[in-house]
C-alpha cells in the first residue's frame, strides 16, 4: 500500500508499525503502552478509533513470533514490503565506532555472514523506508541514563544518531516522546495523529525545538502540579513524607517541560509530584546530568523560593484568617435573625 493510496483509501487500509527495542534500554516504553487507554493498543490493532487505520504492530516483546519469524517483518519493511510504515525506535544508539571489536547492541542474523546484525544497521535501513519515525522513551530520544558522560557505549538519542534536521519520507523529523518511561497514552495520542496525518486528515504535527509534540510538552510540570498551591503561600516540605511543595527536597519541576502530574501515570493515576515524587526532569534533552545530584534543592529553587517566602507567608496568613471568617454563618442566621 502506498501513501497516496493509504490516504485515498480512507481508515480501513492497515498501516504496520515496525518497534525496534534493540537500543539500550529496558523495553519499559513497550511496557508502559500496555498500559495506554487514549486509545488502546487492542483499539489501534482492532481498527476501532474511527478515521484512524488499522495498525499492524511488529513489536519483539509483544509478538507471538520470535527469532528469525519476527526479524522477518523487520526485513519486509526494509525491503520496501511494508509501505508506508512507522517505525518506532526504542533505546538510546550505541556508537558502533568507538572500538576496535566486538558490537553493543544487535538483533538478528545476517543468513549470508551468520553475523549479527547490528541495531544501528537495522536504523539505517528501516529510517530512510520509513514513513515516519518516533522515537519512544527518554534513551532513544535524547540518550537517558546510558547516555551520562562516560559511559562507554557512547550512546545517543536518534537525532543525534541521523541528525536533528533528518526527515523522514513523509517530510517529518524524527518525533520525540520522551519519559522514563513514555507516558503511554502520550505515545498512543501521537501515534494515533500521526496515523491521521498519513491518511490526510491532520495538518503536519507540530513540535518543539527539541522535536517534542507541542501539545504535550509546552507545560511545565509546577503548572499542572497538585501542590502548586503549596509552592504559593511558601508552604514547603522539608522531607518526603509531606503533602506539601517538594522543592526544598529536589523538585525541579518549575523548569521541567512534562505533563504527567496532569495526565498522571497510567489512565489519570499517579503522577510523579502529585504522590511525593519529586520530579528528576526525565522529559528534557539535558536528563539526566544536568539534573543531578537526584534529591538535592535545585540551584535556581534556592533563589525563587526566597522570592516567594514573603509574600507567599504574608497571602497564607491573610487566607487563614478569611478562612476562619468564611466557616462562621452570617450573624442574622439562626432564631434571633438580623437585629
Ligand atoms: S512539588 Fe515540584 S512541581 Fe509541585 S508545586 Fe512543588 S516545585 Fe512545583
Ligand atoms: S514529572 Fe518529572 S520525573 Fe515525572 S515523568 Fe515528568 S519529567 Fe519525569
Amino acid at each position: 500500500m502506498t501513501e497516496k493510496s493509504a490516504a485515498s483509501s480512507g481508515s480501513n487500509e492497515a498501516v504496520h508499525v515496525v518497534w525496534l527495542t534493540a537500543g539500550l534500554g529496558c523495553d519499559g516504553d513497550t511496557i508502559a503502552m500496555t498500559g495506554a487507554t487514549l486509545p488502546s493498543i487492542e483499539e489501534l490493532v482492532g481498527g476501532s478509533v474511527p478515521g484512524v487505520p488499522r495498525v499492524v504492530l511488529h513489536n519483539p516483546v509483544l509478538a507471538y513470533e520470535n527469532g528469525d519469524a519476527f526479524v522477518q517483518s523487520m526485513r519486509d519493511a526494509a525491503e520496501g514490503k511494508l509501505d508506508p510504515f512507522i517505525l518506532v525506535v526504542e533505546g538510546s544508539v550505541p556508537n558502533e565506532k568507538n572500538k576496535s571489536e566486538g558490537y553493543w547492541a544487535a538483533v538478528g542474523t545476517d543468513s549470508a555472514t551468520g553475523q549479527p546484525i547490528l541495531t544501528t544497521a537495522w536504523i539505517d535501513r528501516l529510517a530512510p523506508k520509513a514513513w515516519a519515525v518516533l522515537a519512544a522513551g527518554t534513551c532513544a530520544t535524547y540518550g537517558g541514563i546510558h547516555a551520562m558522560e562516560g559511559n562507554p557505549t557512547g550512546c545517543m538519542g536518534l537525532p543525534d544518531y541521523l541528525g536533528w534536521t533528518w526527515t523522514s519520507k513523509s517530510g517529518l523529523p524524527v518525533v520525540c516522546l520522551p519519559g522514563c518511561p513514555v507516558q503511554p497514552d502520550n505515545f498512543m495520542e501521537t501515534l494515533t495523529y500521526l496515523l491521521t496525518q498519513l491518511v490526510g486528515q491532520a495538518p503536519p504535527i507540530p513540535l518543539d525545538a527539541a522535536l517534542r509534540p507541542r501539545w504535550l510538552f509546552s507545560a511545565t510540570v509546577h503548572e499542572g502540579c497538585d501542590r502548586g498551591g503549596y509552592y504559593e503561600q511558601a508552604d514547603f516540605a522539608a522531607d518526603y513524607s509531606s503533602s506539601r511543595c517538594l522543592v526544598k527536597v529536589g523538585c525541579w519541576g518549575p523548569v521541567v517541560q512534562c505533563n504527567v502530574p496532569k495526565r498522571g501515570w497510567m489512565d489519570g493515576i499517579g503522577g510523579c509530584a502529585n504522590v511525593g515524587g519529586v520530579c528528576i526532569g526525565c522529559t528534557m534533552p539535558g536528563f539526566p546530568d544536568k539534573f543531578m545530584c537526584f534529591m538535592d534543592e535545585p540551584p535556581g529553587a534556592k533563589m525563587s523560593t526566597t522570592a516567594v517566602l514573603t509574600y507567599g507567608r504574608t497571602v497564607r496568613a491573610l487566607r487563614q484568617f478569611t478562612v476562619e471568617s468564611m466557616n462562621r454563618e452570617p450573624s442574622w442566621r439562626g432564631p434571633g435573625g438580623r437585629t
